[in-house]
């Protein structure tokens, strides 16, 4: 049976409330059932016609009719309602003028979004173009993450690439291909943290989170044949507790290069210019001895404090970044060991006929030294507050 707009006796909220729904399931139902262009002016007529339209109607039945004290209420919902039924028939007139498809979804009524849009405006009157646009902001690289990308930048310059590989390694391509020998001391170095479950399995097969990113020299000569330049950004993990300097996740980033007469003298000419590039065309570099299973022989790199420039002080006041030493040690490095080219010598790597040097270096640290930032776990709480510092 059609809609027919009722007398109301009772106006109070809720019976205005059930009227208005019986009204709106009746328009939704009539406009979904308009075909036609003629039916479409048929729907006009009955629903928006000033003399008896369906809006006149409930005008005369419900707002004129009603108590003093109910005027008010029953003329916001009558307004409601017209915008309603207005714009419902306003989008069936531009449905078949256009035949543009509609786009918004209102009270389960189709209606275009230029259509819900003019109702927008109307509902919330002009639009003040004087107002601010909506402020949206802007992120920034990570301090850690941007040293990083510094730091490869440099080597890519001089025609190295970028080598990824898993966090999640074995044994074998964290310790044993590296010149770990299983019990070897320098394993406790590590401090490991092992994938739980794995004791079934032969020791080089269990997992572990990698204590480095040197697997992925190993899992890059095997897939490569020499001359390879690489460096190797990633995240590695250590069981220590997090305090000021330490971290159990924290950056690393490697370098290797193998190819045919690769002598010590391109190892510390690479780390030289790779070091001024990043610090300074003035730091100077020093190496001193040291021990890594897979270099031999092996350094670590001193440059000059970037900070106090060398002296050792700032100021009057001792320089606490160099422990007054006026040097920095920023990363270990060495002739790759050929013991390490002996897992790989089937693809190439031959340790009589090829030579290389690796480095690795801590990318938190020295992001700690860059910034002057004294504790290394505002990097990764996650406070804008500090991390908007550096955006
Ligand atoms: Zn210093």
């Amino acid at each position: 049976m059609a809609y027919t707009v009722p007398k109301l006796t009772d106006y109070s909220s809720a019976a205005l409330e059930k009227a208005a729904d019986t009204l709106l399931s009746a328009l939704k139902h009539e406009s979904g059932a308009v075909g036609s262009p003629d039916q479409w002016k048929t729907f006009r007529d009955r629903w928006v016609a000033r003399k008896n339209g369906i809006v006149t109607q409930i005008n005369d039945l419900w707002l004129k009719s009603a108590p003093k004290d109910a005027k008010r209420e029953v003329g916001q919902r009558v307004n409601e309602l017209k915008k309603i039924v207005e714009l419902t028939v306003d989008a069936g007139q531009k449905w078949w003028n256009t035949g543009a498809t509609v786009g918004v979804v209102h009270l389960g009524i189709e209606v275009p979004a230029a259509a819900l849009d003019k109702y927008a405006r109307e509902k919330v009157g002009p639009v003040d173009i004087t107002l601010p646009g909506v402020r949206r902001a802007i992120g920034a690289e990570h301090p850690v993450i941007k040293t990083m990308h510094e730091i490869v930048g440099v080597f890519q310059k001089l025609g190295y690439s970028v080598a990824e590989g898993p966090v999640v390694e074995t044994d074998y391509y964290n310790f044993e291909a590296l010149n770990f020998p299983p019990n070897h001391p320098a394993r406790d170095t590590q401090d490991t943290l092992f994938i739980a479950g794995q004791q079934s399995k032969p020791q080089r097969e269990r997992l572990l989170l990698r204590t480095h990113t040197s697997p992925v020299q190993i899992r890059t000569m095997e897939k490569m044949r020499p001359p390879i330049r690489i460096v190797i950004p990633g995240t590695v993990h250590r069981n220590d507790p997090p305090d000021a300097s330490h971290s159990p996740m924290f950056h690393q980033i490697e370098g290797l290069a193998v190819d045919t007469n690769i002598t010590f003298g391109d190892l510390k000419g690479t780390l030289d210019h790779a070091m001024k590039a990043l610090f300074g065309s003035s730091v100077k570099t020093h190496f001193r001895p040291s021990f890594f299973p897979f270099t031999e022989p092996s350094a670590e790199l001193y440059v000059t404090c970037f900070i106090c420039g060398g002296s050792g002080k700032r100021g009057s006041d001792p320089c606490r970044p160099c422990k007054q030493t006026g040097w920095i040690e920023v990363l270990g490095c060495g002739m790759v060991d050929p013991n390490v080219f002996e897992f790989v010598k089937d693809n190439g790597y031959d340790p009589k006929k090829v030579s290389g040097f690796a480095f690795g270096m801590g990318v938190d640290r020295l992001a700690l030294l860059k910034y002057g930032v004294d504790d290394l776990q505002y990097f990764f709480q996650g406070d804008v507050r500090f991390l908007e510092q550096f955006g």
